[in-house]
């Protein structure tokens, strides 16, 4: 055990390594807690090059512990957590030990030794951030995946007549076009377009016009199998893709729009429209272009021909 006698003459040692050494911060203060010495680890913890002598402790200390100073001046505290504040932001746990001498305080300062229980009371309670955090990101996730869909049917839906667009049709078709060449399966296209349409415009206005695609689309789709795919090509212009069928019966197929749309009347004003269609079928040799242009001419036939007919 050290003893008083024994430092009396050999303090020396002691005092090199508490100044230079140590890893104990040492400060040494007047009754109002102005520092008046320190050794170096404690300015190396506070990031100065001098000592701050004249400075009131609580310069360096976070404000939270500053309440501290109250607590400390009442009652010697066995030992007190502390966060010391650095000259350039650096913010350092420490456990402080403090006490009273002849003319002021000492404060000695080590690094916090945090207990078990500390360390597993704050792991669990990140844990259960963390957990909430997955929890709450699982969510939106699932709603971005939802959005994403919405958007994307939305892209591929023509905004009138809510049956496929363009864009939908030409995906569906590279895909169908490939399978059917791969499979020999048959396949034909009908497109088909309004009779004298911009007269309808003209005569009841656009919006009626609208009602009359509306219609149309309505009529492809149901007649529409499940596979095949109608959709709107163009202004007037629409296209259904027929699964395992030949020429034969696309034009059946297409027969049997033709005659359904005559025999409508559409809206109040019980409108008749009639619309002209172009049948082809998938050859083999043909590429995906071919068969939209064969299409497309036995459409432009059937309205030379007179409209109100089907082409093959
Ligand atoms: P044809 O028998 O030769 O096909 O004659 P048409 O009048 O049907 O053909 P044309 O290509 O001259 O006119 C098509 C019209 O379709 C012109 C355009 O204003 C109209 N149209 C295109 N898209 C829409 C739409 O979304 N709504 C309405 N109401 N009209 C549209
Ligand atoms: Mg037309
Ligand atoms: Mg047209």
């Amino acid at each position: 055990m050290l003893n008083k006698e024994f430092f009396r003459h050999n303090c020396d040692p002691f005092l090199k390594y508490l100044n230079r050494a140590g890893s104990v911060g040492i400060v040494i203060m007047d009754r109002q807690f102005i520092i008046t010495d320190c050794n170096d680890y404690f300015l190396r913890m506070i990031e100065n090059d001098n000592r701050p002598c004249g400075d009131h402790l609580s310069k360096y200390l976070a404000h939270e512990d500053k309440t501290f100073m109250k607590q400390l001046i009442r009652e010697e505290t066995d030992r007190i957590r502390l966060t010391i504040v650095g000259q350039k932001g650096s913010r350092i746990s420490m456990s402080g030990y403090f006490t009273e001498f002849a003319s002021g305080y000492v404060l000695f300062l080590e690094r916090a030794w945090i207990e078990d229980d500390e360390v597993i009371k704050e792991i669990s309670k990140l844990n259960n951030e963390m957990a909430n955090m997955t929890r709450e990101l699982n969510k939106k996730n699932i709603e971005l995946q939802r959005a994403n869909a919405r958007i994307n049917n939305l892209l591929r839906t023509d905004s009138l007549t809510a049956i496929a667009n363009r864009l939908y049709f030409m995906e569906y078709y590279s895909k169908i076009y490939a399978s059917a060449l791969r499979h020999g399966n048959a396949l034909s296209l009908i497109m088909a377009d309004l009779d004298y349409f911009k007269k309808i415009n003209d005569q009841y206005g656009h919006q009626v016009g609208d009602e009359v695609l509306v219609a149309f689309a309505t009529i492809l789709k149901e007649n529409s199998r499940s596979g095949d795919l109608a959709a709107r090509y163009g202004g007037e212009e629409f296209v259904v893709l027929l699964m395992q069928t030949d020429a034969k019966g696309g034009k059946k197929q297409a027969e049997r729009i033709r005659k359904n749309l005559e025999d409508k009347e559409i809206g109040s004003k019980k409108i008749k429209v009639t619309a002209s269609f172009g049948v082809a079928e998938l050859k083999s040799g043909d590429n995906m272009d071919d068969l939209l242009r064969k299409a497309d001419e036995a459409l432009y036939r059937a309205k030379g021909q007179g409209r109100n007919r089907v082409v093959v």
